[in-house]
């Protein structure tokens, strides 16, 4: 039985080819320097689709794609009804945090925060009772405090080189983010063995690394 396996370019691609690769999942031709979006694999019934963002969610949720493998952060910003989210494949480690001008305190009352993050921006502020009016931005964010367009922002932090480079620091952690395996949920009624199957092999990768 066909499966297709939905992928993002990028950072979250290095580190799950690997996971793949142990589960005998082996694009035939380099996926990270192809043009293609359509890629066979070494297991002839497995095929990956190489997407954007999350455009992954929106293809499983569909059933388009099989499983794919996103971000925690596009699950919390969409919320995916239809989905499965299994497993946790512990790669593309960061978090969702807040930030702002470096030692300048938050301003008391109504603040304005930028992000591409806006349904967990919303979440979050108002689960702490802080009234917040969200600028949604596209890209960019640290720019949105230096310029005077928000007093914090909502943002993806890893290493926090970015926030440091422009003269920003994190202030509070909203979640931990990793990426995820997500299902779709008709997939893994009417495809239960091999998808069944596939999660166990990763599950054990996951646990190799
Ligand atoms: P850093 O400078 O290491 O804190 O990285 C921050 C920037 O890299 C953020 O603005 C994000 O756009 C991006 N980034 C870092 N890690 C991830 C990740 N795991 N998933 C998505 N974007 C990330």
């Amino acid at each position: 039985m066909q499966i297709t396996i939905a992928l993002t370019k990028g950072r979250i691609l290095q580190q799950t080819l690997p996971l793949l690769a142990s589960a005998g999942i082996e694009p035939l031709e380099d996926i990270a320097t192809s043009r293609k979006l359509i890629f066979p694999t070494k297991r002839a019934q497995v095929r990956l689709l190489l997407l954007r963002g999350s455009d992954v969610l929106t293809y499983v949720q569909h059933g388009v794609a099989d499983m794919g493998v996103t971000g925690k952060d596009a699950l919390l910003e969409h919320s995916g009804s239809n989905v499965y989210e299994p497993l946790d494949l512990k790669i593309a480690r960061c978090q969702l945090a807040t930030a702002g001008l470096k030692n300048r305190t938050r301003p008391a009352g109504r603040i304005k925060v930028a992000t591409k993050f806006v349904r967990s921006a919303k979440r979050y502020y108002s689960a702490q009772g802080r009234q917040a009016d969200i600028i949604h931005l596209y890209g960019a964010m640290e720019l949105a405090p230096l310029m005077g367009l928000a007093d914090e922002i909502v943002d993806i932090v890893d290493t926090g080189n970015t926030l440091k480079a422009n003269g920003l620091e994190m202030r509070e952690v909203i979640a931990d983010i990793s990426s995820r395996l997500i299902v779709n949920k008709a997939s893994m009624k009417m495809k239960y063995r091999s998808v069944n199957a596939l999660i166990g092999q990763l599950a054990a990768a996951v646990g190799c690394y």
